[in-house]
């Protein structure tokens, strides 16, 4: 390069802090143990091909401080619509002071990336990534992807954060899916400082797919790795208040395993939800919700009203039981068989 061009580019790279992706190496595997000490390293992981005979590469930040554990992993973005949990990472990962780090991180700052191209949840074949875990090696496009995730990626963590957010037209709490009956994943819930933590197995998924397939959290947890599931409210969207309160999550969270300092922080009134359950609606028309986020209803309040074009009342809605909103649909056009509210029931 001509040294005049050469320094108007680092010129342009000061006023603009642009970074050249030509210095971000491709990797095959992730063997961190030639990585040096306290460094943030970003990579691109290389897992199967398109058919530009291209690799699929999937982001990866690796922030290195002393030792080699613990190993936090947190993932954004297997869900290709669900972006919140994408600048949660870049934010958290580049505040991390290297000096005072220990253990290591990894975080995949858009797992699903021909999902995220797409402005999709799904992977490029229409499949769910979270729905049919382990994969197979020699399966389809979505299955031989997952087991790249599977066999790359997952045995790496001591303990997994995977972010989320609300589907399309749907909005969610800030909450958090874990099994409570495990104490590190219970404790793991409680530093997300959420206003919703819902006790879920992460049981192997039924759903349309073969009943030994699961969600990666239920993966990660049978590979013996406490993992939770952290809802950041709303697709397709960079929401500030969410990033911050993932981001506190995740500082409380490398707090509690000793690998930064500093005082955890814990001051949402969260509400624990033994179960949860989506109401959906039995007629079609236009829907007009009563109820909002995070609100404590008792059984029989109403939470909807279903009217035909014209405006005629067609049915109401009521709670079935008391409990909490945690997520709602956005859309008033209602279908037979579309989502109203998804409801936990409180624990006692
Ligand atoms: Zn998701």
């Amino acid at each position: 390069m001509d040294m005049r061009l050469f320094f108007t580019c680092m010129l342009l790279n000061v006023f603009t802090g642009l970074f050249s992706q030509e210095t971000i190496e491709s990797l095959d595997d992730l063997n961190f143990d030639k990585m040096p000490d306290q460094t943030r390293q970003h990579y691109w992981l290389i897992m199967t091909d398109d058919g530009m005979s291209q690799p699929i590469l999937v982001p990866i930040i690796i922030v290195k401080g002393v030792g080699s554990s613990p190993v936090l992993g947190l993932v954004a973005g297997i869900h290709g619509n669900e972006l919140n949990g994408i600048k949660v990472i870049q934010e958290v990962t580049d505040e991390i002071d290297l000096p005072s780090l220990n253990g290591i991180v990894i975080a995949i700052p858009g797992l699903n990336r021909n999902g995220i191209l797409q402005n999709e949840r799904e992977f490029i074949d229409g499949e769910d990534l979270n729905r049919i875990f382990p994969g197979k090696m020699d399966g389809n496009r979505s299955q031989q992807f997952v087991w790249q995730i599977s066999h790359k990626i997952l045995p790496h963590f001591d303990y997994l954060i995977d972010m989320h957010t609300a589907s399309f037209g749907r909005v969610n709490s800030y909450y958090v899916r874990a099994d409570l009956s495990d104490d590190n994943m219970s404790k793991m819930a409680v530093l997300q400082d959420a206003d919703i933590i819902l006790d879920s197995e992460g049981a192997p998924s039924t759903g349309n797919q073969s009943s030994s397939t699961r969600t990666m959290r239920a993966e990660a947890m049978l590979k013996g790795i406490p993992t939770i599931t952290v809802e950041l409210g709303n697709p397709q969207v960079f929401e500030k208040v969410m990033i911050e309160r993932g981001k506190k999550g995740v500082r409380n969270t490398m707090m509690w395993l000793g690998m930064v300092g500093g005082e955890i922080e814990v001051n949402t009134d969260t509400k624990f939800c033994e179960k949860s359950f989506w109401i959906y609606s039995d007629v079609g028309g236009f829907q007009e919700l009563m109820v909002q986020l995070n609100q404590v209803l008792e059984k029989g309040d109403r939470i909807a009203i279903i009217r035909d074009p014209f405006g005629h009342v067609l049915k109401e809605y009521v709670a079935p039981e008391s409990g909490v909103v945690i997520g709602l649909s956005r859309n008033p056009i209602t279908m037979s068989g579309d989502r109203i509210i998804h409801l936990g029931i409180l624990q006692n």
